[in-house]
């Protein structure tokens, strides 16, 4: 069953007639020659945006990571980031498979560490140690709540980082909640950053697609593994026009998830025995706390979908919802209205 109100994830979009109409009148060619006019385009697009040498259109965020992890690093070394990041959850494993990488979590708060903490961590250049070699910062961060990595907090990690000879990576999946939500442009945001990408599919309403940025030399090792991990394409023109237009009109709009996310935290916040700290959405992520409602989360989200909602449950105790462009204003009170008559069920 489709849900009506879908708020599991900011990937829950469905390309617009506008967007259909930009894939279904892209000029396309053979990619991997180089030669599909509408990808190059978006790469080109894509590295003036994040201020980077060059850009390269993978299929997936997921990917993105996997290739970058793998030109960073060489097996045996490791990489620190949050101990709530995606890579470590949410990516099969990725790192250890594909590259032979260690993961080194830190202690953040909503996903966001300190200068200090990176600094204890790095380790000293031993033959017996791992080599300590990319610091993977996640902007958002989809654990911490959608919070956003200051600008100021980036400069001082990678600073440290780069100072051990690390390399620094951002997961940009949701880069552009960012920019938005802090009114800094992307390339400023990733001035601090070798390398990052952002995610064509969360919240931007494209069906397929992310684009990894960084200087001339990695993205051409970067080709080497988009190939190897079976990520090289064919006529992909048709995706990467949805990716255009996204950048085009899908980004400013960004605002209105925010500001949805934020009403809806409330109404959420509101109900009996949830607890939703306010400070918490920065941006398009909302994490309620119903541990005191006696509802598990995972019953609690089935019971939703019974009225046509879809709300992750995060954890046993925790729900999760994301605001997008497929969901209004009006829907998200909606779904906190249904959120309410289901948690008070449990109490008679
Ligand atoms: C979704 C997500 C990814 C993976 O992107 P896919 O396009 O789903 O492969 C990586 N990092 C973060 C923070 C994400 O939210």
């Amino acid at each position: 069953m489709i849900p009506e109100i879908d708020l599991y994830s900011d990937t829950a979009t469905r390309p617009s007639a506008a967007m259909r109409k930009a894939m279904a009148e892209a000029e396309v060619g053979n990619e991997q020659a180089k030669e599909d006019p509408t990808t190059n385009r978006l790469q080109e697009m894509a590295a003036e945006l994040l201020g980077k040498e060059d850009a390269v259109f993978v299929p997936s965020g997921t990917m993105c990571n996997a290739i970058a992890y793998r030109v960073h690093c060489e097996p045996g070394d490791e990489a620190i980031c949050d101990k709530t990041c995606h890579v470590i959850h949410f990516e099969a494993g990725g790192p250890a498979a594909l590259s032979g990488v260690m993961m080194r979590p830190l202690d953040g708060v909503r996903g966001i560490f300190t200068a200090e903490q990176l600094a204890a961590a790095i380790r000293r250049p031993r033959h017996h140690h791992p080599r300590s070699r990319l610091l993977s910062l996640e902007q958002t961060s989809m654990g911490g709540g959608g919070s956003v990595w200051p600008r100021h907090a980036i400069e001082e990690v990678s600073a440290v980082a780069r100072k051990a000879g690390m390399a620094v990576h951002m997961d940009g999946a949701r880069l552009m909640n960012a920019v938005v939500a802090s009114n800094i442009t992307a390339k400023v945001m990733a001035a601090p950053v070798d390398t990052l990408w952002l995610d064509l599919t969360k919240g931007l309403g494209c069906p397929v697609g992310a684009v990894l940025a960084g200087p001339k030399d990695f993205i051409e090792r970067a080709w080497r593994f988009k190939h190897q991990f079976g990520g090289a394409m064919r006529q992909s023109g048709i995706i990467a026009a949805a990716g255009i237009y996204a950048l085009k009109h899908n980004v400013e709009r960004l605002d209105e998830d925010h500001v949805n996310a934020k009403a809806l935290g409330e109404a959420l916040g509101n109900v009996k025995g949830v607890k939703v700290d306010p400070g918490q959405i920065q941006t398009n992520i909302v994490f309620a706390d119903i541990s005191g409602t006696g509802w598990d989360g995972f019953e609690l989200s089935k019971r939703l979908l019974s009225d046509g909602i879809r709300i992750g449950a995060f954890n046993a105790t925790t729900m999760r919802a994301l605001t997008h462009l497929d969901v209004t204003r009006e829907q998200c009170l909606a779904a906190a209205r249904a959120f309410e008559t289901a948690v008070l069920e449990k109490r008679v």
